[in-house]
């Protein structure tokens, strides 16, 4: 009964995994998982109540916007090829109903997204109220995979950063919570989930020959990643960075940020916009009367 699963959470996920200014990503232990005390069956037991709770306040924001409530949140996931993204959005945000969910892909932009501003395709995949929006890569690959191969000079990108705290900044204002996983694979493990691609035919679509290119990029990789951790984790929009070699956990923990964020947000149910006792007379009257 996933009523009775235990918390083994010892410390609060927001509070472990936020990176604040001492941050360091190169020594971050990417088999982890820091706060949890359990192990992986009870981690999973964990999930499955904390959903339900997750469920029912999507349920309330999703009520909330229905009734002229204008906030909103977002949960951009990044994370290199194989760190999971896929996983969350298929077991986290799986435990929630479908249509209370905004998702949005970022690959490599079009050639009509190229010739607009790089938040131009993302501000359309913004979340209206009352939705969770989820962003499968995001804004921050504009100082990530165009940083690493130099698709625009190192001057643009390095005004990026404070242009996306701002914009973020602005979308806060305006009701929109911003939640921000990095899901972090060690080298190892990378490796063996693209040889397991690579070993077995219901895998292979999800294998690319770029991710080979990438990973061979990877100490480039993990110094841009420390770079947005460094400049763009902020007070209102952190990033949480997630160890991400023990997929239970990186579920589990995403769960339970997700969770507690919407938590904090304080809902409620919207009050009925008619008179209920009048309706409950009127409902009554035409079960009397005979058809
Ligand atoms: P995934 O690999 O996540 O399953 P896709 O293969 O559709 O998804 O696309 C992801 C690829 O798109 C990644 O290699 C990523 O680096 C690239 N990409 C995402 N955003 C940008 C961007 N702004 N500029 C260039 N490449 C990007």
């Amino acid at each position: 009964m996933p009523g009775m699963a235990k918390n083994f959470w010892k410390t609060d996920p927001r509070d472990a995994l936020k990176a604040g200014l001492t941050f360091d990503l190169s020594t971050l232990d990417r088999n982890g998982r820091p706060g949890w005390a359990g192990n992986k069956s009870r981690g999973e037991a964990y999930m499955a109540a904390r959903g339900e709770e997750l469920s029912d306040l999507q349920e309330k924001l999703f009520a909330e916007g229905r009734s002229g409530g204008e906030r909103s949140v977002l949960l951009v996931l990044q994370g290199l090829d194989t760190a999971g993204k896929g996983g969350i959005v298929r077991h986290v945000m799986g435990m929630v109903d479908p249509q209370g969910v905004k998702l949005a892909s970022f690959g490599v932009p079009t050639a009509e997204e190229r010739a607009h501003h790089y938040l131009w395709r993302i501000e359309k995949q913004l979340p209206p109220a009352g939705r969770i929006g989820v962003f499968d890569r995001s804004h921050y690959e504009d100082v990530l995979v165009v940083r690493v191969d130099e698709l625009v000079p190192e001057a643009e990108w390095q005004g990026r950063y404070d242009e996306i705290n701002a914009w973020e900044e602005k979308l806060i204002a305006g009701g929109t919570t911003i939640v921000k996983v990095a899901l972090m694979v060690s080298y190892d493990e990378q490796g063996a989930r693209l040889a397991e691609r690579l070993d077995r035919p219901d895998k292979y679509w999800k294998f690319s020959p770029s991710d080979i290119t990438t990973r061979s990029k990877w100490p480039a990789y993990q110094q841009a990643y420390a770079d947005v951790f460094a400049r763009t984790s902020t007070e209102k929009a952190p990033w949480y960075v997630v160890p991400a070699d023990r997929k239970w956990y990186a579920r589990l923990a995403v769960t339970e940020i997700l969770t507690q964020t919407l938590e904090s947000l304080d809902l409620g149910w919207p009050a009925a916009t008619f008179d209920v006792a009048e309706m409950q007379a009127a409902l009554a009257k035409t079960n009397q009367a005979s058809v």
